[in-house]
C-alpha cells in the first residue's frame, strides 16, 4: 500500500464511480483538518457496481473455497507489514488514540487469518440424517448468497470494513461496502490491500457517499446486507430488506452493564472496567455505560475507579502515551454534553469529568463519572456513545441481573467475580448477546471463532465464528435417494405403507434410530 498520510487522496481512485462526483472532504476530529476526499457518490455508482459485482460473483464463487482463502491469507499479510500506516491513517481520520486503533487493527488481523484458515472448514458440506436412514444420503452445502451490501460506521472504520468483507468473501460473495463518510479513506485502504493481495477487482468495491443517499438503490443490487450502526437506522435498513425479501444481518448499539459481584477480585475489576468504559473515548458498541457494583465492595470500588478515570491521558498525538482521542463530531460532542447535562439537572453528581475539554482540541470530552443517576434521565436508558458511565450500588446479584437486564439492549455485558463458576452462572441470567466473565468486553469480541452480536435493540445476525461466515450463505440440502422411493414405494399399498411407516417412524425417533447411527457412524 505504501500510504503514507501524504498521498491520501490517491485513495479516492480505488472508489467505483460511473462518472466524475463533487468531492466528499474528510477531514480529522482531532484538529478539523482537510485530510483528504472521496466521490459523493450517486445511486447510479452503486448501480454500475451492482452490475460489476453480479458479473465478478459467479466466478468468484467458482474458485475452490482454498483458493479464495489464500487471497485473505495474502491480505492478511499486508495487513502486518501495513501496521504503522494503518494505525496512523486510522488516528487521522477517526481520531482515536494509538491504543485504540491498535485493538482495532489486531482484530482485524485476527479475522483475516481465522477465515482464511478456517473458512474452508465453516464452508464444508455437512452430512445430515437422511429421509430413510442408509437410503437417503443427505448433505448441507453452504452456497453464497451472491452480491452482499456491507454498511459501515465510522467508530471501527479498519475492523468493520476488513472482517465483515473479509468472511463475505471467503464465503464466496462478492461485496459492495459503504463506508461512513467520515471515515471513507480507511476503508478505501484496505480495499487497496486487497486489490494488492490478487482479489480480482469487481468482487470486492467500494461506493463512498451519503448514507441517505445511497442506503436504498444498494439494497436493489444485493442478495444481503451486513449494516453496523444506530439501531435508528438498522430499524429502517431492516424494514427496506423485507420489503425486498432480502436477509439482513444488523448489528446495532448497546447500553451495557458491567456487574461487579461481592466476591470480585477489586483491583482487576477496576482496570477492567475503565478499560470497558472510557476505551475508544467511549464510542464502542460492546461498551459499558451502566455499573452495577454489590453494597460490599462499593466504596472500594468507586474510590479506586474514579482515580484511574481521573488519571486517564487526553491528547491529539500519534502515539501510544494518549488514552482518550476526542469524540467524533460536533453531534456526538453534543449528544454526550446533553446526557450529562439533563442527568446534572435532575439531581445526578459527576465524580469526576463532565467537561468539555477545548483547550485539547476541538471535540475532546473529559471521562466522566455519574452517581445518582435514575431512570428519568436520557442517560439511563438511551446509548451515550461516549466517555461516560453512571455507578450504581446493588444489593445482591439478584438486584444486579434484574437492572442490568431492565433494558432495550442487549449486545454485552460483563461481570466481575473471584469464582468463574459464580461469574457463569451469573452470565446465563443476563440477556445479552455475549457477556465477558473478568473482562469489560475483549473476551468476547476477541474470541473470533465465537459469534457475536446482540439481542432486543442491538440487533440481528452474528459476526465471527461458523455463524458469522455461514450468514452469508444460502444453506441448500441436497438429499440423494438410492434403490427406492422416499415416498410411498410402487408395490406397497397405502393401507399397508401408513401401517409400516407409522410403525418405522416411531422406530426410528426412539431406541432404533439411535442403534442405526451408531451402526452407520452417523
Ligand atoms: P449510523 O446508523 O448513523 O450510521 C452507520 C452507517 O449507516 C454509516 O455508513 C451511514 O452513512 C449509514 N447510513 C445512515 N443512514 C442510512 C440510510 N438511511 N440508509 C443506509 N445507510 C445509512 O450510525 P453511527 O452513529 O454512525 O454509528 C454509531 C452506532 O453504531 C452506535 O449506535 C453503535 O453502538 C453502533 N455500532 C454497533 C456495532 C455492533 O457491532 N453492534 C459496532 C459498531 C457500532
Amino acid at each position: 500500500m505504501t500510504t503514507t498520510l501524504d498521498q491520501l487522496s490517491d485513495l479516492a481512485a480505488e472508489a467505483t464511480v460511473c462518472a466524475e462526483r463533487p468531492p466528499l472532504v474528510v477531514t480529522s476530529p482531532l484538529n478539523g483538518l482537510t485530510l483528504g476526499a472521496v466521490p459523493a457518490g450517486t445511486p447510479d455508482d452503486v448501480a454500475l457496481a451492482g452490475e460489476r459485482a453480479r458479473r465478478a460473483a459467479s466466478q468468484w464463487a467458482a474458485w475452490p473455497v482454498q483458493r479464495r482463502c489464500a487471497v485473505i491469507a495474502r491480505y492478511r499479510d499486508l495487513l502486518v507489514t501495513q501496521r504503522e500506516e494503518l494505525l496512523d491513517l486510522v488516528h487521522a481520520e477517526n481520531g482515536k488514540a494509538r491504543v485504540a486503533a491498535l485493538e482495532e487493527y489486531l482484530d482485524a488481523v485476527l479475522t483475516a487469518g481465522y477465515y482464511a484458515k478456517f473458512a474452508p472448514r465453516h464452508l464444508a458440506p455437512q452430512r445430515r440424517r437422511g429421509a430413510l436412514p442408509t437410503l437417503t444420503s443427505t448433505r448441507v452445502a453452504y452456497q453464497p448468497k451472491g452480491v452482499v451490501g456491507i454498511i459501515t460506521p465510522w467508530n471501527y472504520p479498519l475492523t468493520l470494513v476488513s472482517s465483515d468483507a473479509v468472511a463475505a468473501l471467503a464465503a464466496g460473495n462478492a461485496v459492495i461496502l459503504k463506508p461512513d463518510s467520515q471515515t471513507p479513506l480507511t476503508a478505501l485502504a484496505l480495499l487497496r490491500l486487497a486489490r494488492q493481495a490478487g482479489l480480482p477487482r469487481d468482487v470486492f468495491q467500494i461506493v463512498t457517499g451519503a448514507g441517505a443517499t445511497l442506503g436504498e438503490p444498494l439494497l436493489d443490487q444485493v442478495d444481503h446486507l451486513m449494516f453496523t450502526g444506530s439501531t435508528a437506522t438498522g430499524r429502517v435498513l431492516a424494514e427496506q430488506c423485507g420489503r425486498r425479501l432480502i436477509s439482513c444481518a444488523a448489528e446495532l448499539g448497546g447500553k451495557n452493564a458491567l456487574l461487579v459481584l461481592a466476591d470480585a477480585p477489586l483491583q482487576r475489576a477496576v482496570d477492567g472496567a475503565v478499560q470497558a468504559c472510557f476505551s475508544n473515548t467511549g464510542q464502542i458498541c460492546a461498551g459499558i455505560e451502566r455499573v452495577y457494583v454489590h453494597k460490599d465492595v462499593y466504596d472500594a470500588f468507586k474510590v479506586a475507579f474514579v482515580a484511574k478515570a481521573k488519571a486517564l491521558r487526553l491528547g491529539t498525538g500519534p502515539g501510544y502515551d494518549v488514552d482518550l482521542g476526542p469524540l467524533i463530531n460536533q453531534a456526538q460532542l453534543e449528544k454526550v454534553q446533553a446526557h450529562v447535562a439533563d442527568a446534572v439537572a435532575k439531581g445526578a453528581k459527576v465524580l469526576t469529568g463532565g467537561e468539555v475539554r477545548d483547550d485539547i482540541g476541538p471535540l475532546f470530552f473529559e471521562p466522566t463519572v455519574l452517581v445518582g443517576v435514575t431512570d428519568q434521565m436520557k442517560l439511563a436508558r438511551e446509548e451515550t456513545f461516549g466517555p461516560v458511565v453512571a455507578l450504581y450500588q446493588v444489593a445482591d446479584d439478584a438486584e444486579a441481573i434484574a437492572r442490568a437486564n431492565d433494558t432495550d439492549y442487549g449486545l454485552n455485558a460483563a461481570v466481575w467475580s473471584g469464582s468463574l463458576a459464580h461469574g457463569r452462572a451469573v452470565a446465563a441470567r443476563l440477556r445479552s448477546g455475549g457477556v465477558n466473565v473478568n473482562e469489560g468486553y475483549a473476551a468476547v469480541w476477541g474470541s473470533t471463532d465465537a459469534p457475536f452480536g446482540g439481542v432486543g435493540a442491538s440487533g440481528l445476525g452474528r459476526r465471527h465464528g461458523p455463524e458469522g461466515i455461514r450468514e452469508y450463505t444460502e444453506p441448500q440440502t441436497v438429499a440423494a435417494q438410492r434403490l427406492m422411493p422416499a415416498g410411498q414405494p410402487p408395490w406397497l399399498s397405502r393401507e399397508t405403507y401408513a401401517v409400516v411407516m407409522t410403525a418405522a417412524v416411531h422406530w426410528l425417533h426412539v431406541t432404533g434410530g439411535q442403534l442405526l447411527g451408531k451402526v452407520m457412524g452417523r
